[in-house]
């Protein structure tokens, strides 16, 4: 794992940005955030108490990986609206909702 080139922060947010707004999760309330993870671990998604997902992404990673282990992550909040907790599973409605997430992080305009 590179730690020299981190994810930049105007870019970070920008990527969240543009998840929230093509993406809503509308049954859960989503925190997103880079924090330092245990083990070797990229990123989870877990529900937390009735209406929150908190979705963690390792902040040792460098860009590309911090920004695709964010769209992936994200794929799971957003599959949880419809799947709850089986969306760890990476089911189809997983599948598409990353399909989507990837598109909102990498190629917001099109
Ligand atoms: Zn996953």
């Amino acid at each position: 794992m590179k730690r020299s080139a981190k994810v930049s922060l105007v870019r970070w947010r920008e990527a969240v940005e543009a998840l929230r707004t093509l993406c809503p999760v509308r049954r859960y309330e989503v925190t997103i955030r880079r924090c330092k993870i245990p083990a070797d671990d990229d990123g989870d998604c877990r529900q937390i108490g009735k209406h929150k997902l908190m979705v963690r992404v390792n902040k040792d990673l460098n860009e590309p990986v911090a920004l695709e282990v964010l769209a992936h992550e994200y794929a799971h909040a957003l599959s949880w609206d419809i799947e709850h907790e089986r969306s760890v599973s990476h089911s189809s409605f997983w599948g598409v909702a990353y399909a989507e997430c990837y598109r909102a992080v990498f190629n917001p305009k099109e």
